[in-house]
């Protein structure tokens, strides 16, 4: 029996949504029964960058540079395909300095997952306006309203070459774990929006506000099941990726593994390259965490 790790002393406000995607977190890699000596989890720099060392699991964690964290978890997923990666960081930190390696992750469709946490500030540095605030909004730490229209982290995920695109709620843990199982287990580079409230600097997009407005969706089939089908679903995605104000959809927007991976791509250019640790190489868990 492998018992949970003593993580660090976490410091995260009161009411963070770090904690419930945190939790979700955790829920999922234990739920799908992943080997924790092969995950690892590289994080880039803000609040959301603390993960690995708050995770109970006993995962590897890389916490890395400001923006970069999708270039480490590539040349982490390279050198060893057997490895689960997860990619932990802000929207500040992925689209903002790290807006080329988001975009260039999303065409190699590299197999890794990548948790967005969209929290609209930067939190760590006292609440300035990150890439996904609205343009006039005026958060709590802001001298004048927002003048910088905002991101859409779906659409640009679908146009970019994701191959699974999804938004959740911090704090509907249930649904965001059920979310992230599915991101991790789609073959390919995996993208989740979580829409994350900062209590401590966003007085905007509040918890009260958000659970106002977030629904489910039902109606939409966000899966590719023929080539020929890819235009319009992303198109699909992207469309109802723009619905935002009275009522903001949760839920995957667009899934397709009809496309090769970066490490497929590799392999049938260089025959050396593996993308898949041979079993007697292989690290087994014998135990189990509780
Ligand atoms: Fe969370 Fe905001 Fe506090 Fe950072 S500043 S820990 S994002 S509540």
């Amino acid at each position: 029996m492998q018992a949970l790790r003593k993580p660090e002393w976490n410091d995260w406000c009161p009411g963070c949504g770090d904690f419930g995607i945190l939790s979700a977190e955790e829920m999922a890699i234990k739920e799908l029964g992943l080997d924790p000596r092969k995950v690892v989890l590289v994080s880039g720099i803000g609040c959301s960058g603390k993960l690995p060392h708050f995770m109970r699991i006993p995962v590897s964690g890389v916490h890395t540079l400001h923006g970069r964290a999708l270039a480490f978890a590539t040349g982490v997923k390279l050198a060893n395909p057997e490895l689960e990666v997860i990619v932990n960081a802000g929207d500040g930190d992925q689209l903002g300095i790290g807006a080329g390696h988001f975009v260039n992750a999303g065409r190699r469709n590299t197999d890794i997952t990548v948790i967005l946490h969209d929290n609209g500030v930067y939190g760590l540095t006292k609440g300035q306006a990150a890439p996904t605030l609205k343009r006039g909004e005026k958060t709590k730490s802001l001298p004048r309203p927002n003048i910088n229209d905002a991101i859409n982290p779906l659409a640009m995920a679908i146009a970019a070459g994701y191959t699974f695109v999804a938004r959740a709620y911090a704090y509907d843990v249930k649904f965001l774990k059920d979310i992230m199982k599915a991101a991790i287990k789609h073959r390919g580079s995996a993208f989740i929006d979580v829409l994350q409230p900062c209590p401590t600097y966003n007085d905007i997009n509040t918890k009260e506000w958000y659970e106002k407005r977030i629904y489910k969706m039902t109606d939409l089939d966000p899966v590719v099941k023929d080539v020929n089908e890819t235009i319009d679903k992303m198109k699909q995605g992207i469309g109802r990726s723009y619905e935002w104000g009275d009522r903001i959809p949760i839920g995957i927007f667009y899934q397709n593994e009809l496309v090769p991976t970066y490490e497929e791509r590799i392999a049938a250019n260089a025959p050396s390259y593996k993308t898949s640790i041979p079993a007697n190489q292989k690290v087994v868990h014998e135990g189990k965490f509780t």
